[in-house]
């Protein structure tokens, strides 16, 4: 069953020097359960995808089009109305957790307090034990160590990963349906990356939470999605399962993020890199937005824009996987 759907979304920010447009004709689908991979450089709008799902986008950015959460567009939706849809239906994880917290207010009364929001909302009267024992309940679902201690201590009391956990386990008190991971590592030690990538997948597949997980390193983007969409200059330049992008790419860019995988061959000096910097959208490359960096282009590359093209129930925008080369 699709749960979200994106048609034709659009994202302008509003600049001193005029409107920018930063994402271009997303269109997109997820099923109930399943997640997807969003990767692609600083820059390419991956965050500003995220941020218009949960319609939290600075004032100075607007998006068009449509995000249909379970057949509803949110894009539609009041503020409160989307209050309660972000409250319940979807949780973001930010980049730095950091943000998520009130540095001035201990762990226990910011997950109580979000419990009391949650049962606010529906109406219902609940004890304090009660919410006091779903607050431990998802503190031990995020495997924090020690939980009883840590719940009375202030944020910059825990470490960056016990950070995570934590704004984790407030996201699970909602109970969300879909899951909304942007680079929810990148602050982190490396050490302790890989277990919260863990823990994200784990609950996902616990709880039957749909992922959207937001990343620039396609290796993680593999490991935790069922599809991958590949983003460029705020195009989606390819779009298919996972396994099936990574084994045969059809997009030269993803072709090259591949082929830039180390594979222990550092001290030789043969490690790929792509040519060339990703665009800047004041300055996009007329034709193809790849057109500067792509070692296949060809004439047309450089005057037309390709579609995205479907290609075996895949999706590409390149005119060399385009069937009539057009
Ligand atoms: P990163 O991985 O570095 O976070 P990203 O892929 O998530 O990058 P976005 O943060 O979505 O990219 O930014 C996409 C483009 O929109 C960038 O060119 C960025 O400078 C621009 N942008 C983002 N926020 C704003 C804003 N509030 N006003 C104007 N431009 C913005
Ligand atoms: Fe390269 Fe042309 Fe394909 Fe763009 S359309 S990716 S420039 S071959």
């Amino acid at each position: 069953m699709v749960q979200l759907k994106i048609e034709d979304l659009q994202v302008y920010y509003k600049t001193p020097i005029g409107s920018i447009k930063v994402l271009y004709d997303i269109d997109l689908e997820v099923e109930k359960g399943d997640s997807l991979g969003i990767v692609g450089e600083s820059g390419s709008g991956k965050s500003t995808l995220g941020l218009s799902i949960v319609r939290l986008l600075p004032p100075n950015g607007k998006a068009y089009g449509k995000i249909i959460l379970d057949g509803r567009d949110l894009l539609s939706f009041s503020s409160a109305e989307m209050t309660k849809v972000r409250g319940t239906g979807i949780f973001m994880i930010m980049q730095d957790p950091f943000n998520s917290l009130n540095p001035v207010k201990r762990i226990s009364d910011q997950l109580l307090e979000a419990v009391e929001i949650k049962y606010a909302r529906k109406n219902e009267k609940v004890d304090k034990g009660k919410m006091y024992d779903e607050v431990m309940k998802r503190l031990r679902d995020v495997k924090l160590p020690d939980p009883e201690l840590i719940i009375n201590r202030y944020p910059h009391q825990l470490s960056g990963g016990q950070i995570q956990r934590v704004v984790i386990a407030m996201g699970l008190l909602f109970e969300p349906e879909i899951m909304i991971a942007d680079e929810p590592t990148s602050a982190l030690d490396v050490s302790v990356q890989a277990q919260i990538i863990a823990l994200i997948k784990e609950l996902q597949s616990k709880y039957n939470m749909t992922l959207l997980f937001i990343t620039h390193d396609l290796s993680v983007a593999y490991a935790v999605s069922d599809k991958l969409l590949i983003l460029y200059g705020g195009r989606i330049l390819e779009y298919g399962p996972t396994e099936e992008v990574i084994n045969e790419p059809l997009h030269p860019y993803t072709e090259g993020l591949l082929k830039s995988f180390p594979k222990g061959n550092y001290k030789e000096g043969k490690l790929y890199t792509l040519n060339g910097m990703p665009p800047l959208f004041t300055e996009l490359p007329k034709g193809c937005v790849f057109n500067p960096r792509c070692p296949y282009a060809f004439d047309k590359c450089f005057v037309d824009e390709p579609s995205l093209y479907d290609v075996d129930g895949r999706r590409v925008r390149c005119f060399l996987k385009n069937e009539n080369k057009q």
